[in-house]
């Protein structure tokens, strides 16, 4: 069963190791653990819902409110001491796009707004039902999830839009194809939702972006159907896909899509790299992407980050014998590790494997061999977990994440970083802070920031969280950087949008929602306030 509170399965716990405790009480002084509101009691907050006559729709308290909120730092302080704004008036699961339909026509009859939900993993803002006068409706895509076609000769299969990752790379592996396409929430979202938010998978490097993936598909909206046929490239005028992809469940409900596939890769590997500093990992990522190495994934950590990564990894005397022996090769506390992956044939991937290891050690890079890269893959899925054993510590955790050019990437995470660690000091708190670079591409990278700070009551946690943010997404804006690259603008990051748009560009987004979604019904005040 999912937590209805936090991240993950209920039965699976990864506790967080008690030399990254102690490390943290030491940076930020000891955690009080807060005390969780109960199910029964969020359960009976929930008001008589305002839909009464729909067919499709379950009002069940328990439902609305599993339904009421994402994965946040404010959906989790909401969710945990108890304290959510609003719970929608019923949920809808629909099975086809019939239902779909039907839905969307009684959502106009009753005047409710329509929140999409695919897996609910959204970190931003997304699901928040709208307050007001208004009933709201979020529907589930959850039972349209079957593969419908597999072309095998084009590489192109076609699934229902609420598929979540399990079920769709089973459903492809049986037939030998991957999409390949591995965002970090892998087990619980869906690719309706990874369309909608223009989501990033860890191989990006190798497979690409949802984006490239996309292939084609068809959204539902209250102005009627928009197809989108599917062609290897095409000069018809503007791409419609882009509309849809990012559109945040502001347009329609994204039903079937046709994604990209390939056969499953015969080899895989994953392997890590020790940088003297973050200077020359840099340049050497840098080097390897521009210089075209077939590399599926190349992250690099900063060296808080390393740090705390390895007090995470809980293995203290391997770790131990590691720093020995990076301080026999002249690495000590400010070397950085690159987790670097090969994915493809045996022979591209020994090349690749080679060529990049003759990148790294031009910049002082040393091999430390598979077994980091295989502790990553074993636990690519699994670090979501810490944060609800951070949390039950008494520590908030959150994240945000931009894109930039190699050039202003150094100016920018000293910005980031630098208004992050002191944004406390007002309420005489620190903050933890840590960044990789999690994609390449040849002209910049993306830059993933991590922080932690104390939970306290959840109003000072709200200002905290508040003040961190507003501070963050400032100094991402300034530094040139997009307000996301992978997460996506949600309520959170709407009020920094216009900043990379535009005027115009703004406008003609309100034109575009205006013409699928006449009435506003469509998740209003996320993407664009
Ligand atoms: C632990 C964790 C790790 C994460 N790692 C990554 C990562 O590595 N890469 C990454 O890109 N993101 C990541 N995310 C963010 C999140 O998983 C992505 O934004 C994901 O694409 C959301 O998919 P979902 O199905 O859960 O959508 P939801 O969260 O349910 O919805 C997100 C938005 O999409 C809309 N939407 C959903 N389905 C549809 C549909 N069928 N039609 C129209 N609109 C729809 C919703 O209305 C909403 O606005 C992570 C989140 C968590 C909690």
């Amino acid at each position: 069963m999912r937590r209805w509170n936090g991240w993950g399965d209920e039965t699976l716990r990864f506790p967080a190791p008690q030399p990254a405790l102690a490390f943290l009480e030491t940076a930020l002084g000891p955690g009080t653990p807060p005390r969780d509101a109960a199910l029964g009691d969020l359960v009976s907050q929930v008001p008589s819902t305002r839909l009464t006559r729909g067919v499709l729709l379950q009002t069940d308290p328990e439902v609305r409110l599993r339904h009421s909120l994402g994965q946040s730092l404010p959906d989790w302080v909401a969710l945990r001491f108890g304290r959510v704004p609003a719970f929608p008036d019923a949920v809808a699961f629909p099975e086809s796009d019939a239902d779909v339909r039907d839905l969307l026509r009684f959502a106009a009859w009753a005047g409710a707004r329509v929140v999409p939900y695919g897996g609910g993993t959204s970190v931003v803002g997304h699901l928040t039902p709208p307050a007001g006068e208004a009933p709201v409706l979020t529907v589930d895509m959850g039972r349209m999830s079957r593969m419908a076609r597999l072309d095998e000769t084009s590489g192109l299969a076609t699934f229902g839009a609420g598929v979540v990752g399990p079920y769709l790379e089973a459903q492809l592996r049986a037939r030998g194809f991957t999409l390949g396409h591995y965002p970090q929430s892998f087990d619980y979202s869906t690719l309706g939702g990874w369309v909608a938010t223009r989501s990033s998978g860890q191989q990006s490097a190798h497979y690409g972006r949802i984006e490239r993936l996309f292939a084609g598909g068809r959204m539902e909206s209250p102005a009627g159907p928009l197809d989108l046929p599917v062609f290897p490239a095409s000069a018809a005028g503007p791409d419609l896909r882009e509309m849809v992809l990012g559109s945040e469940g502001r347009l329609g409900i994204i039903t079937e899509a046709t994604v990209r596939v390939r056969r499953m890769p015969e080899h895989e590997a994953f392997f890590g790299v020790f940088f003297p500093d973050w200077t020359s990992g840099m340049q050497a990522v840098r080097a390897m992407v521009q210089a075209g190495l077939p590399l599926s994934m190349a992250r690099l950590n900063t060296a808080e980050e390393t740090r705390t990564s390895l007090l995470l990894a809980g293995k203290p005397r391997l770790t131990a014998l590691l720093r020995r022996y990076l301080s026999f090769r002249h690495i000590g506390e400010e070397g950085c590790l690159a987790i670097l992956g090969v994915t493809g044939h045996p022979v591209h991937c020994k090349t690749a494997r080679a060529e990049a290891l003759a990148a790294a050690r031009e910049r002082g890079g040393l091999d430390v061999g598979g077994t980091a890269g295989r502790a990553w893959r074993k636990n690519r899925f699994r670090a979501p977990y810490l944060r609800n054993s951070l949390w039950e510590a008494g520590f908030a955790v959150d994240t945000l994440e931009t894109a930039l050019p190699w050039s202003r990437i150094p100016a920018a995470l000293e910005a980031l970083e630098g208004v992050l660690r002191s944004g406390l000091e007002p309420y005489g708190e620190a903050v933890h802070v840590m960044s990789h670079l999690s994609h390449v591409y040849p002209d910049g990278a993306s830059l993933y920031t991590t922080y932690l700070f104390r939970l306290a009551d959840p109003e000072t946690t709200m200002e905290r969280w508040r003040a961190l943010k507003g501070m963050a997404s400032r100094a991402v804006v300034e530094s040139g950087g997009t307000i996301s690259h992978q997460h996506g603008v949600g309520t959170d990051h709407a009020p920094y949008l216009a900043a990379e748009k535009g005027p115009l560009g703004m406008a003609a987004l309100g034109a575009v929602m205006k013409t699928f979604d006449p009435e506003g019904l469509m998740n209003p005040g996320k993407l664009v306030l």
